[in-house]
Order: structure tokens, then C-alpha cells, then sequence
């Protein structure tokens, strides 16, 4: 692209970031910082144990913990923990944790105004953007707004140092999926475009690593700075078809969120690749592959994560629903597929065949 030629729009995301080894050290430091006194902090049941420990290392008098975030944020679990906050008078929210628990803190957020500080655990990338999924009824509903956007982020390296090898790839692969959409995004820009390159290259190099020894400290640490420029990435730019079967797998048929991603990402950079195969060669190349698609399949196979959406929980019986639901509001995509074209791109997730070049 000559600069120009498209002409773009920029906005800068408004979230301060420290990142580095035991910066959770500075949690009671930067959260003074913001004004919050007397915060809540946020975990999943199996993460109760860091919040305690963060929650003593704040150093401040009254904080509360609820640790009962799950995935897909229930909005009868944010209902609790709004309550459980009103009655302690927080002002502040600290989440510990992947997407589920920035999920919890973003809709109490919402809700509330309160300012947000998170301490991302896994790869998701929810902590860098102003969106917000949840669920009520079945039924899950994405929205964006300002309000949502957390005001500090803080990456600590040592945090994912426990994030399983299962989970590492996957949610890996679930950021990078935010950086490959960014790239044909209708509203790409040139700045978000580097960053999501640079995005997809550091957490390729680090879970390649990670698969082999998770605690390596070099690789752990390039995946979550490769991970913050996906979530960057992600709340900078709309997203495409990628997304939009994703949100429709997990949302009508209950498939886990990273998985899903990872499953799904090689087969639609493969259906995009004829008409942006100049945004996506980039990627062929670090991944040392012929194509782009390709080149994700094997990246995901290589760090054992998951390639066929029949291995996780998908009924054969539902691809043709999966199909109506995807084609009924579609997203922007740069690509516009047919009916016919996503059933024959799920059918091969399903199976879990490599994308043809
Ligand atoms: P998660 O937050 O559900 O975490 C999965 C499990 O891993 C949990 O049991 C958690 O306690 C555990 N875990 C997390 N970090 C760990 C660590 N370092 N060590 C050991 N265990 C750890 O998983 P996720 O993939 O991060 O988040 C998925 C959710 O995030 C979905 O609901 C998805 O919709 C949402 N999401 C939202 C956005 C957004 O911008 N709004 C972006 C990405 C994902």
C-alpha cells in the first residue's frame, strides 16, 4: 500500500500499560495512582488463591474479593457481584485473570463507571479493548463502549508463568486471530496493521517455545507482549467473517472461546487470501509457510492445540444451522462468501482438514 492511497482514521487507545517481570509488585502504587482506595478484586473460583495474595500485597484497608467469574460473563453473576460491591463500597475493580474475569470487570464497569485495573493471565487480549460480551437467557450480545475500556492494564510476565500448555496455545492462537482479522479490517490503519505483524510474529515465536517448555521465561514474555499488540489490535479495528463464526459457534452451540478460535482462523484466512493476499503474505512468510492458512494450521498443530471443531464438543447436525446463523447478519468481511461457501469452509473445521493453497 502507498500511504495515501486509502486514506485512514486513528485513534489511540486510552489505557496506561506496564509490562514487564513482577510488575504486580506496583499494583498498589498504580492503583493509589488512579484515585482507588478501597477496591474489589476480581477471580475465578480456580484463581482465589492469587487474588488473596494481590489483595494482601495492595497494602490497603477495606478490599474486597469475589472470585466467582466464569466464562461468557452470566449476567446473573455480574448481578452478584455488583451487590456484593455496593455493599462493601468499592471504588475500584482489580481483575486477575484471562477474558473471563476482564469479561466480569468490564460489565460491573458498565454498570458503574468504576475504574478498571487488570492483570491479564492469559492471552485473550480483552484487557486492551472497549468490548464487552454477555450472556442472559442463551443468548450472548456483544457491545462496545467507552465505558468498558479498562483504565490500566498491568502485564505481568510471571503470571502466565502457570497458564497450562493447553491453554497457552490456544489462547495464543485466539489473539492471534484478533491480528489476522485487523489486517483486513474495513477500518484498518497503517499503525494498527505494524502492530498487529508484530502481534502475530512474537506469539508465534513464544508458544512455538512455550510448547516445549512453558516455563521458559524469554518465550513466556514475547507471547504476552505479542498478545497485548492482538488485544490492541483488536480494540482499535472492527473485525470480519473470523469473528463472526466464532461468536456463532460459541454462542448458540456453547463451544469454548479459544478453541473455537483456533480451529476456525486457518480456514477463513484461507477463503480471504485470493483477495487479500497481499495483507496476509506477511504472515506465510514468518510462519515459513507457502500460505497464509496453511501456515496457521500447522502452527496450531505443531504446539498441540486443537484442529477440528468435531473435537470439541461440535454436532455434525449443526453445521447447516451454523451456516443459516452466519449468513443472516453478517459481518464486514473482505470477501462476502455464500451461504454455500461457509458450510463447505465449517465442514472442513469440522473435520479438521488443512486448508488447501
Ligand atoms: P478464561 O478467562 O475463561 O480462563 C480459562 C481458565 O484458565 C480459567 O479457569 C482461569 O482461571 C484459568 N487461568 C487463567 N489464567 C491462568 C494462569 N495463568 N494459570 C492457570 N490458570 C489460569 O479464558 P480466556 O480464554 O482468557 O477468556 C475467554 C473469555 O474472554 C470468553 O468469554 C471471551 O468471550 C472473552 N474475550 C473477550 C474479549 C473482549 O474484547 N471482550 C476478547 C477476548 C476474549
Amino acid at each position: 500500500m502507498t500511504i495515501g492511497d486509502e486514506g485512514f482514521i486513528y485513534n489511540g487507545l486510552p489505557t496506561r500499560v506496564v509490562f514487564g517481570f513482577g510488575t504486580r509488585a506496583r499494583v498498589g502504587e498504580e492503583t493509589r495512582r488512579l484515585g482507588v482506595r478501597h477496591p474489589l478484586v476480581l477471580s475465578t473460583p480456580e484463581q482465589k488463591q492469587e487474588a488473596q495474595t494481590l489483595a494482601t500485597q495492595l497494602g490497603m484497608e477495606t478490599v474486597g474479593i469475589f472470585s466467582e467469574a466464569t466464562m461468557h460473563t452470566p449476567v446473573a453473576v455480574t448481578e452478584k457481584a455488583l451487590a456484593f460491591a455496593m455493599e462493601t463500597a468499592v471504588d475500584g475493580l482489580i481483575a486477575l485473570g484471562g477474558g473471563s474475569t476482564t469479561g466480569l470487570g468490564k460489565a460491573i464497569a458498565l454498570r458503574t463507571d468504576l475504574p478498571q485495573i487488570v492483570l491479564p493471565t492469559t492471552y485473550a487480549g480483552s484487557e486492551m479493548t472497549n468490548i464487552l460480551g454477555e450472556t442472559s437467557e442463551g443468548k450472548k450480545t456483544t457491545l462496545r463502549s467507552p465505558k468498558v475500556q479498562p483504565e490500566l492494564v498491568i502485564y505481568d510476565v510471571e503470571l502466565t508463568l502457570t497458564l497450562p500448555k493447553g491453554l497457552s496455545a490456544t489462547s495464543g492462537m485466539n489473539a492471534i486471530a484478533h491480528s489476522v482479522e485487523a489486517l483486513y479490517a474495513q477500518d484498518r490503519n497503517p499503525l494498527v496493521s505494524l502492530m498487529a505483524l508484530e502481534g502475530i510474529r512474537a506469539l508465534a515465536e513464544g508458544l512455538s517455545v512455550i510448547a516445549d517448555r512453558p516455563q521458559d521465561h524469554e518465550a513466556r514474555a514475547k507471547a504476552l507482549y505479542g498478545a497485548w499488540l492482538c488485544g490492541a489490535a483488536l480494540g482499535s479495528v472492527g473485525m470480519a467473517l473470523h469473528h463472526k463464526l466464532c461468536h456463532v459457534l460459541g454462542g448458540s452451540f456453547g463451544l469454548p472461546h479459544a478453541e473455537t478460535h483456533t480451529i476456525v482462523l486457518p480456514h477463513v484466512v484461507s477463503f480471504n487470501a485470493s483477495v487479500v493476499s497481499e495483507k496476509l503474505a506477511p504472515i506465510a512468510e514468518m510462519l515459513h509457510s507457502a500460505g497464509p492458512g496453511q501456515g496457521l494450521f500447522d502452527l496450531a498443530k505443531r504446539i498441540g492445540a486443537p484442529t477440528a471443531l468435531k473435537d470439541i464438543g461440535m454436532p455434525a447436525d449443526g453445521l447447516d444451522k451454523a451456516a443459516d446463523l452466519a449468513t443472516e447478519s453478517p459481518y464486514y468481511n473482505p470477501r462476502q462468501p455464500t451461504r454455500q461457501q461457509i458450510r463447505a469452509l465449517l465442514e472442513d473445521a469440522f473435520i479438521g482438514r488443512r486448508p488447501d493453497l
